[in-house]
């Protein structure tokens, strides 16, 4: 006779949720999931997915322009419409959406609308339906939320990234607050669609963490191309003014613009989920704290994803997902590996990365030969684009392994993905090299960099 209601109640139908759900529910476990946003969670909501197709949108502004180089005369200047974007982004985020729904009820799990929240170690409140269901298992899979900066006056009129994908029409102009992947991708995103962007980070340079070349060569390529990135500063103060929003820079100096946008950084959703009621510990930044199998302090209580605050990327939470689904309700323990993790950032032009940066591989004390490649695109030879492609091999000098590949241009995110198949088997650089080049691509440069890079003295 069943004791609780459900062998496991999934709270957060985002990526890590939904993953949980459905393995957990085809090793023949009864589950169900609530979610009191959208089934699909950041990624495809508000996340990935509608970012990925903005950033599409966004790159035909200097295809046009570069067609001419190629022969191609258009009949008029191209004219770009918000509203139908954003019309077609929310069509496609509704089918995905239904399609998730879809696969949650056809695995069989119970899919509830609503806000859950904890409310004893095996009792979970749903606020819509206003009674609470028991689960021996309960999986927190709430996701991140976006950070803002509450003292900051006239917070109230900036926007974050949630907003930015439901505007009503395009700013003139955009100040985007914030140096992590999300607020360089939406400042590139607007600069594309022909808003005049300007970037404000508080650090010295953008995207920490990433290799510096990169960091250098984005910040180059983004100025050059029209951004202005203002490092080194904050705002003070965001007011409205008739014909926009005014603000006043910690530098002193002041900006007038359409919008704002701040991207600061993401936390751990756990507020007001009763963590306390169930006796679940978070640390520091509000992210509860997993073992190697997700598992929280409390036995029977487990979290993937954002909310664990491990590494915020969907692949990884739905991993996560998976590998709790496993270990629980299908008698194969799994761990996660969260090493060697491709990543990328869709800017124009974009950066993909897995591994070590020059600068990690140099902290953690071994001795390191670096190969560079800085080079014009090919198709820039007719178009007349003036972008670079940067390519990076990190290799450990005393094995010869590759520890970390670094690409800044078109189609890194593409090029690094498979990359990471290579570093994932433990290349060396003579396994590189000992691969065929595939003439002619870009690509191809990663198998033929033969010179050692020597730091200049
Ligand atoms: P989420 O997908 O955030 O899902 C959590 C869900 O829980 C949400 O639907 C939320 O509504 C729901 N929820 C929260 N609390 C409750 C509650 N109490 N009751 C019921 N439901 C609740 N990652 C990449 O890998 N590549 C990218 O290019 C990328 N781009 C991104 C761009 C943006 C703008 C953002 C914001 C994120 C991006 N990410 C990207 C990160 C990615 O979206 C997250 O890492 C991923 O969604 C985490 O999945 P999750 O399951 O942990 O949480």
């Amino acid at each position: 006779m069943a004791a609780f209601d459900y062998d496991l109640f999934v709270i957060g139908a985002g990526s890590g949720g939904v993953r949980a759900a459905r393995i957990a529910a085809a090793h023949g476990a009864k589950v169900a999931i609530a979610e009191e946003y959208r089934i699909g969670g950041t990624c495809v909501i508000r996340g990935c997915v509608p970012k990925k197709l903005l950033v599409y949108a966004s790159r035909f502004a200097s295809e046009f322009e570069e067609a001419a180089g190629f022969g191609w005369t258009l009949p008029g200047k191209p004219v770009f419409d918000w509203r139908t974007l954003i019309a077609n982004k929310d069509r496609e985020i509704a089918r995905l959406e239904s399609i998730y729904k879809a696969n949650l009820e056809r695995a069989g799990v119970t899919v509830l609308k609503t806000r859950a929240t904890l409310d004893g170690p095996h009792e979970i409140r749903l606020d819509s339906e206003n009674r609470v269901v028991t689960a021996a298992h309960i999986l927190i899979a709430t996701g991140g939320t976006v950070n803002l900066d509450p003292a900051l006056p006239g917070m109230q009129h900036a926007i974050t990234s949630n907003e930015a994908f439901h505007l009503d029409r395009l700013p003139k102009s955009i100040v985007v607050c914030g140096g992590g992947y999300i607020a360089v991708e939406f400042a590139s995103i607007f600069h594309g669609l022909g808003v005049d962007t300007t970037l404000i980070y508080r650090g010295e340079k953008i995207l920490r963490g990433f290799d510096e070349d990169m960091r250098d060569g984005l910040t180059e390529a983004l100025t050059r191309h029209g951004v202005k990135v203002i490092t080194g500063t904050v705002l003070t103060a965001i007011e409205t003014q008739p014909a926009g929003l005014q603000l006043a820079l910690e530098s002193g100096a002041s900006i007038k613009t359409d919008q704002v946008m701040f991207a600061i950084g993401r936390s751990p959703n756990t507020a007001g989920l009763g963590l306390e009621k169930a006796g679940v510990l978070t640390g520091t930044k509000g992210q509860i704290g997993v073992d190697a199998f997700s598992k929280t302090n409390v036995a029977h209580i487990y979290a993937v994803g954002d909310v664990t605050d491990r590494v915020n990327l969907t692949p990884i939470a739905i991993r996560e997902g998976h590998a709790f689904a496993d270990t629980v309700f299908g008698n194969k323990p799994a761990k996660v590996d969260h090493t060697m993790i491709p990543t990328a950032v869709f800017t124009s032009p974009e950066i993909g990365t897995v591994g070590l940066s020059e600068a990690s591989a140099r902290a953690g004390g071994q001795p390191i030969d670096i190969y560079k490649a800085n080079f014009r695109p090919m198709k820039s030879t007719l178009s007349g684009a003036t972008d670079r492609m940067i390519m990076k091999l990190v290799v450990d000098q005393a094995t010869q392994k590759v520890l970390g590949v670094h690409v800044l241009g078109p189609d890194a995110g593409e090029i690094i993905q498979m990359a990471a198949i290579a570093l994932k088997l433990g290349a060396t650089k003579a396994d590189f090299d000992a691969t065929v080049a595939l003439h002619p691509s870009a690509a191809e440069e990663l198998v033929t960099m033969r010179e050692k890079w020597i730091p200049p003295v």
